[in-house]
């Protein structure tokens, strides 16, 4: 299968519209550069992505995506139809996408600046303005060069995949969404790097405990039991909690919150606990653990305990030996770099907890500083990393397009009987 994929690459590689998209890839830094800026200065904070995704939106028409629309969270999505004409949404297509969501409040000063070296600085300018970007480039290149995938190719930029956001764009994807159940294989744009690909999955659970109780007066009421102590009891619970070295385990409490006064006795406590691990089950088992040893303490019984789920990722890897894995296998040799396999917290865990083969690929350049507002973005050789991207999407999609013929031939017609009703 391998050599199978070496000898597909080496036939896309040489096809003239493949140039001709490199080479507009190769002329077009600087028209890509600057769309990175103007993107990034539109504030996108989570859960108030609108903004930047109509400007995503506009950009795609210009680019010649079909049938572009926001859908019901607010996923930009266009379409380039396959070299085989079809009718969309049935038929299986590849997505490729990039998170338009990024970590930092509203009010948050997004503007962009160059250096004299031409790094860009601005926050979010890596994380995600470069995959955003990324998607923009590769889409005007397709135009640009009339190249086609194999089957149907969606283009997303998507909301909700930075914290609290919990991946909500995604899931709406693989859910609710029209096309859900055509969706046979994942690109996203995720950042810096040019050999950087993300197979496995990172699984987390992000939890709040809260305690509440009456208040009061810190005088008056001093008899009366006190949140924060009663929270602080339960985080050095949290703080010795025994994680396993193997798999990899980490457990975390990032903010607190609690109190009104110096001189009040508190209503409420709370603290946001982020548990990660790269094995599921272990996930799973150490958070029942976890819970039980939080509850075991015993708290003032006029205070109350409530242990809620502020998010959950899922932890999945893709198979070493998927097809898709392959073909970036096939990619990486022909472009002549060593792939750097990683290990991430991405929009790919969800569709590869459903066993739909996805990877998080870097969009190219370097950066630093993520999510910090000190992030910054170098766009050197970013080109090489768009090149790799675009090979790996015809290959991609060709794959799903053989997968949907081999499909479509087992496949015994339905019966009007058979169809039912279903409402
Ligand atoms: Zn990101």
């Amino acid at each position: 299968l391998s050599a199978h994929e070496q000898q597909r690459l080496v036939r896309l590689a040489s096809e003239r519209a493949v140039h001709k998209a490199f080479h507009w890839l190769h002329l077009h830094e600087q028209k890509v550069q600057g769309w990175q800026a103007e993107l990034s200065a539109i504030p996108a904070p989570p859960f108030a992505e609108q903004d930047r995704a109509l400007w995503m939106a506009a950009k795609f028409r210009e680019l010649g995506l079909r049938d572009v629309q926001l859908d019901g969270v607010g996923n930009v999505l266009g379409w380039r139809r396959g070299a085989v004409q079809q009718q969309l949404p049935q038929r299986p297509y590849l997505l490729l996408s990039a998170h338009l969501d990024t970590v930092f409040p509203v009010g948050t000063d997004c503007s962009v600046s160059v250096n004299g070296e031409g790094v860009l600085h601005g926050p979010g300018i890596c994380d995600n303005a470069a995959g955003l970007a990324g998607l923009l480039a590769l889409a005007a290149a397709m135009q640009f060069a009339e190249l086609d995938t194999a089957g149907p190719l969606m283009v997303c930029a998507n909301v909700g995949e930075e914290g609290m956001g919990d991946l909500r764009g995604f899931r709406h994807l693989f859910g609710a969404g029209e096309h859900a159940a055509s969706i046979r294989g994942v690109l996203a744009l995720e950042g810096a790097g040019t050999a950087v690909v993300i197979d496995r999955a990172l699984g987390s659970r992000r939890l709040r405990v809260e305690v509440t109780g009456p208040g009061g007066h810190s005088w008056a009421d001093a008899a009366l039991p006190n949140p924060i102590f009663a929270l602080s009891q339960l985080l050095t619970v949290v703080a010795n909690f025994p994680l396993p070295a193997q798999p990899r385990t980490t457990l975390h409490c990032g903010l607190v919150r609690g109190g009104s006064s110096v001189n009040a006795i508190p209503e409420s406590a709370s603290a946001d606990l982020d548990l990660r691990c790269t094995d599921a089950a272990t996930l799973e088992e150490i958070e029942t653990r976890l819970l039980a040893a939080i509850r075991a303490e015993v708290l003032d019984e006029r205070l109350t305990l409530t242990i809620g789920l502020l998010g959950s990722r899922p932890a999945a890897v893709l198979d070493s030996k998927a097809p898709l894995r392959l073909a970036l296998a096939a990619v990486d040799r022909h472009l002549g770099m060593a792939t750097e396999a990683r290990i991430g917290s991405t929009d790919a865990n969800l569709p590869l907890s459903l066993g739909v083969p996805a990877v998080a690929i870097g969009a190219g350049g370097r950066g630093g500083g993520i999510h910090t507002l000190a992030e910054w973005y170098d766009p050197h050789g970013r080109e090489l990393a768009l090149r790799r991207v675009l090979l790996l999407t015809l290959a991609a999609a060709e794959q799903i397009a053989e997968g949907a013929e081999l499909i479509a031939e087992d496949e015994a017609p339905l019966t009007s009987e058979g169809a039912g009703i279903l409402d």
